[in-house]
């Protein structure tokens, strides 16, 4: 089993919450401090951003509610960033020393800091592909989101039909959270997906 699908039962699993607890107890006060820091910060940038664009505001789902190629997605971009098989920013952003990092379905394997937006974009066509299933969608039709893992911000864009429909759960499984815009295309700090042209990720489309 690969670690994405170990982590993925660990996320579904009914003893998740206490397998977290128990990582949380195991690791050292002063990174754990710093993972919190960086998962306070990621999930203020992904504020920052769907405020920005008239998006809904963060909510917490349950793992379970997260359609598998979202959930894998996310499992796959922190594993090959932890285990060092993908690839990063000229800043390299490392797992142990946190701070909010961007991540996107798009790009799988890629994780950057959140100023290099840049890497994120991509041609028209890519840029309206629905991430769930394909599909490449009407420009007004795609919906960009973002889900949050800790200090992970996880970019990626649905057509109707693939739009997760994630219900707020305040229990201990309570991430990955999820940012939806309701307007195309994002802007500010943390872009999910930028203007055509510009690509994804990236500029902004007013
Ligand atoms: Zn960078
Ligand atoms: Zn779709």
């Amino acid at each position: 089993m690969t670690p994405t699908l170990a982590l993925e039962r660990i996320m579904l699993s009914p003893q998740c919450g206490e397998i977290l607890a128990a990582v949380r107890a195991a690791t050292p006060a002063a990174l754990l401090d710093q993972l919190d820091a960086a998962a306070n910060d990621a999930t203020r940038a992904a504020i920052e951003a769907t405020a920005l664009t008239g998006g809904a505001a963060v909510t917490a789902a349950p793992a379970a509610a997260v359609p598998g190629w979202l959930r894998l997605g996310v499992l796959d971009a922190l594993t090959r960033w932890a285990d060092g098989t993908g690839s990063t920013c000229r800043h390299s952003p490392r797992p142990d020393r946190p701070e909010p990092v961007l991540a996107a379905a798009w790009r799988p394997g890629l994780v950057t800091c959140c100023h290099c937006t840049h890497l994120w974009r991509v041609g028209r066509e890519a840029n309206l592909t629905c991430d769930g299933c394909g599909r490449v969608c009407e420009p007004e039709s795609i919906n960009p989101a973002m889900t949050q893992m800790a200090g992970l911000i996880f970019m990626y864009g649905t057509c109707a039909d693939c739009r997760p429909a994630i219900t707020p759960d305040p229990g201990p499984l309570s991430r990955p959270e999820t940012a939806e815009q309701d307007h195309p295309r994002g802007t500010g700090r943390v872009r999910p997906r930028g203007s055509r042209g510009h690509g994804r990720g990236r500029g902004a489309r007013r």
